[in-house]
Formats: structure tokens, C-alpha cells, sequence
């Protein structure tokens, strides 16, 4: 399953930054969901939380999915939304942005 993957690597990559920062609670992590990954933000938030569950750094820590649009460019200068056809010259423009999955920000509580 897709989303699992997805899921579970967003809690390891959290997890290591977590303790390499000693936090001693991971509050929030932001995530920024490309369009066309076809991933579904809800499904990733819901997996992330049964893989968190036992572990105490993440009682209650919260993903947060961000679902972001396409971004294109095409050789002609347009930028914008399109995908499929470059409304300025009908060629295939190019995908800047969309295709990826980006870890934004994480908000820990570092033990004194
Ligand atoms: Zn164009």
C-alpha cells in the first residue's frame, strides 16, 4: 500500500530528527501533499496515526496533510496550473511541482 509507505517513512524521518534534536515530544508535523502523487492525505494521516500509537515521543503529536496544486512551466513562458496543454502554445508543459511529498515543518518540546 502506497500510503503506508508514505506514512511510515514520514514517521522514521520525524522520529530521527526528533531524537537527534532530543525532543522529549513531537507537538506537530506539517506536510505538503503534491496533487499528482494520487496520495490521499487522509488515508496518510490516518496510517500515521496507528504506526504512532505506541510510541511515547508521539502521544500526541499531529500530522498535518497540506494538499498542494500542480505547478507547470512551459519553453514559451507560461507558468501556471495546466498539466496537460500550454494555454498560451498547446505544447506539454513541464511539472515543477505536484509530484512530491515535503516534510515542511516539525514541532517538537525539548526537554529541560
Ligand atoms: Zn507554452
Amino acid at each position: 500500500m502506497h500510503e503506508y509507505s508514505i506514512a511510515y517513512d514520514l514517521y522514521a524521518t520525524t522520529r530521527k530528527a526528533a531524537i537527534e534534536n532530543k525532543a522529549s515530544h513531537v507537538k506537530k508535523v506539517t506536510v505538503e501533499v503534491g496533487k499528482m502523487t494520487m496520495v490521499n492525505p487522509e488515508q496518510v494521516v490516518f496510517l500515521f496515526n496507528t504506526i504512532k500509537e505506541d510510541d511515547p515521543l508521539f502521544t500526541t503529536a499531529i500530522l498535518e496533510c497540506n494538499e498542494i496544486p500542480p505547478l507547470t512551466r512551459c519553453s514559451c513562458g507560461y507558468s501556471g496550473n495546466e498539466i496537460f496543454i500550454c494555454p498560451n502554445c498547446g505544447a506539454l508543459p513541464e511539472m515543477v511541482k505536484g509530484r512530491e511529498i515535503v516534510v515542511t515543518s516539525v514541532e517538537i518540546e525539548v526537554e529541560d
